[in-house]
């Protein structure tokens, strides 16, 4: 995946102005740098003639959002920096949901690879020696809400969200967070029947004795490698649960069929 900062060496004059709902926000921006990082504003831009290419109107992203994609597209910011960000702990993670939706949308695959890394940190389970306790953290149910009305269930947020989920799912239902996570009126179907497709399918590998019940997730399979990709470098080498996961164990199956 390319790096998406760019050497202004290398960036045309060329500007883009894009005008997003909510009080008509217009931004300007080196077109070079959108189309640098998204194949869908490459497609819609490049090498147009007509007066219009250099304003476009986008009815469906908001500033907030925008604002943030420019600030990574210019290297401005890092997804860790956009924590010091004004936003509380779970403003921040629904801004990146919507985000992450955004680059589905606008296909912007290494911003959709930086949020996913994110979250497979974040919502990794953690002794806190301080406390004596072990966190076990739940996707947010919003952006649970969001991932699933705006994305395929396919895609890697939902699945990672789904596969998080079931990791850290303590002994039974009627644990604290799961209980008051699956009485929400709000969770998607398509999450629930991931859950129980996911629970299902590991617990045939267990039985079968292809895996530990203390299993590990690689960060490697919400990744969208393409074939010829070198992967070497990519951050999924050496972001791993833990090392006695010894192979990717994802194969996707237990998605077929809803
Ligand atoms: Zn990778």
């Amino acid at each position: 995946m390319a790096n998406h900062v760019q050497s202004f060496d290398a960036i045309s004059n060329t500007m883009l102005t894009v005008t997003v709902r909510e009080q008509e926000r217009s931004f300007t921006s080196h077109l070079d740098v959108i189309c640098g990082v998204s194949s869908y504003f490459t497609k819609r831009l490049k090498g147009r003639q007509d007066a219009n290419l250099n304003a476009i109107t986008l009815d469906d992203v908001r500033p907030a959002v925008w604002i943030t994609f420019l600030d990574w597209a210019y290297g401005r910011q890092t997804i860790d920096d956009l924590y010091s960000a004004d936003r509380e702990f779970e403003e921040h993670r629904v801004h990146l949901t919507e985000l992450y939706i955004f680059a589905d949308k606008y296909d912007v695959p290494a911003l959709r690879q930086h949020i996913v890394d994110y979250f497979f940190v974040d919502l990794k389970a953690y002794q806190d020696e301080e406390a004596d306790t072990f966190w076990r953290p739940t996707p947010i149910p919003k952006c649970i809400e969001l991932a699933f009305r705006s994305l395929s269930s396919t895609s890697p947020l939902c699945r990672l969200f789904v596969d998080r989920f079931c990791v850290n799912f303590l002994n039974n239902i009627t644990d604290n967070d799961n209980q008051q996570m699956f009485e929400r009126e709000d969770l998607p179907l398509e999450f629930c029947m991931g859950v129980i497709h996911r629970h299902a399918h590991l617990r045939h590998a267990m039985i079968e004795g292809n895996m530990e019940v203390d299993y590990e997730l690689n960060l490697g399979d919400y990744h969208e490698h393409g074939p010829d990709e070198d992967i070497s470098k990519c951050s999924c080498q050496d972001t791993h649960d833990e090392d006695y996961y010894e192979e990717s164990y994802y194969d996707g199956s237990y998605y077929d069929g809803f």
